[in-house]
């Protein structure tokens, strides 16, 4: 009988364990994995010492400091980020991406934290566009699955060229294969301060927010990171006027 007891509460307490939720798994795991595409300055890129570095990692951190684990960054194609969280590869996803009505379809976005837009990125002098349907008969750089990408695609006669990194379509458009690149506003201005070459040569032509991208069903981790987010963006002298008033 007593043996019987004991099997059963070890079976009781490995299926606490086993089917716990997203957070206790993470915290039994002791780090905090992120998914993410390190080509994307200044919210992650790769440093000088092979680091991926930027915004968003610290942001990842700040979240994997408060679950009490570590933070393990993986870099992906950005295209394939949303399917690699939907197999569980990573937890959360930081990559400056957009929450947009066709991802929230499929993954759960955490609350804004930063806003940006598109823009359209030339070699100086080239020519200055007040709008993207401007590009039609240009020969455009993209980065695939982005948000630029979608909004290039739409522009009838476009000569579009997809790449997996904007590391490359950038490249293009210094070797002059490609004579635009559509970016984010905050990127392509971090990527023309290496590139002096380059310039912004549209306003901004979007308004979108990033989101963190976490698995539907994972509300758990999606509350815990909406929390820090709170708590990174309110100032320490907010949290007195709070805690006072
Ligand atoms: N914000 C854009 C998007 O979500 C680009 C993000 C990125 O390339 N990392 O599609």
């Amino acid at each position: 009988m007593k043996r019987a007891t004991l099997f059963l509460t070890l079976v009781l307490v490995f299926s606490l364990f086993a089917f716990g939720g997203i957070i206790d798994t993470i915290k039994a795991r002791g780090y905090l994995v992120m998914g993410t595409n390190a080509t994307f300055p200044p919210f992650e890129f790769v440093d000088a010492k092979n680091e991926v570095v930027g915004f968003d990692i610290d942001l990842a951190r700040a979240v994997a400091k408060k679950l009490g684990v570590t933070l393990r960054v993986i870099d992906f194609a950005f295209d394939g980020l949303i399917p690699a969280l939907q197999a569980d590869k990573f937890d959360i996803i930081f990559a400056g991406m957009t929450i947009t009505e066709k991802r929230k379809e499929v993954v759960l976005f955490s609350d804004p934290y930063f806003d940006a837009g598109q823009v359209i990125v030339v070699r100086k002098g080239y020519k200055h566009f007040d709008d993207v349907d401007e590009l039609t008969n240009e020969k455009v750089a993209v980065q695939t699955g982005t948000t630029g990408d979608l909004m290039a695609t739409e522009v009838p006669g476009i000569i579009l060229t997809r790449f997996p990194h904007f590391t490359e379509a950038l490249m293009e458009l210094s070797l002059r294969r490609v004579n635009a690149v559509v970016i984010d506003s905050s990127t392509g201005e971090a990527y023309i301060k290496f590139n002096p070459n380059l310039e912004v040569g549209s306003p901004i032509l979007s308004a979108e927010s990033y989101g963190a991208a976490i698995k539907k069903g994972n509300e758990e981790l999606l509350n815990f990171v909406n929390q820090v987010l709170k708590e990174l963006k309110t100032s320490p002298y907010d949290a007195l006027l709070d805690a006072w008033f």
